[in-house]
């Protein structure tokens, strides 16, 4: 398999009137194990963790790390990509670990404009994303904004 999406968490920051995460329902944590089971069967080529909002999961560098592990033992290299609006407050630390255990942050901005990220995202919290953005640059991460 080439490409598989990981939904890690329903939660998400803002309110974009056209998302269909909600229709997925509420995830139950504790399920996560069987989740990282079934991706651990098919090790596709690309793994994109979104949600959601992933950077919201607090079980995520715990998920990350065990994924990993898991194409380590088949000795593959993992190729993961963090799919995210970036409009959370992102510790020093988590940083750090993105920074070693993914391959692409993957950041969503539909505008450059105040009012009509308002407009699309319910709220504007694109200074915050900018900010997040120079942050993964200045960490070294693999950036793509889109
Ligand atoms: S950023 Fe994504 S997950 Fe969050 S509300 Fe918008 S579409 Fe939904």
């Amino acid at each position: 398999m080439k490409n598989l999406c990981y939904e890690s968490k329903s939660a998400c920051l803002l309110k974009c009137p056209y998302c269909i995460s909600s229709d997925n329902g509420i995830m139950k944590e504790e399920q996560y194990l069987k989740i990282i089971d079934f991706i651990d069967n098919l090790l596709p080529e690309r793994l994109v963790i979104s949600g959601g909002e992933p950077l919201l999961d607090s079980l995520l560098k715990e998920k990350i790390t065990l994924i990993n592990k898991k194409y380590n033992e088949k000795n593959k290299e993992s190729y993961i990509s963090i799919s995210t609006s970036a409009t959370s407050n992102i510790e020093n630390d988590m940083w750090e670990f993105l920074k070693n255990n993914i391959k692409c942050f993957d950041v969503s901005i539909p505008t450059l404009n105040h009012d009509v990220y308002k407009m699309m995202r319910g709220n504007d919290l694109l200074d915050i994303a900018l900010i997040n953005i120079r942050k993964a640059i200045k960490y070294g991460l693999n950036v793509n904004v889109d």
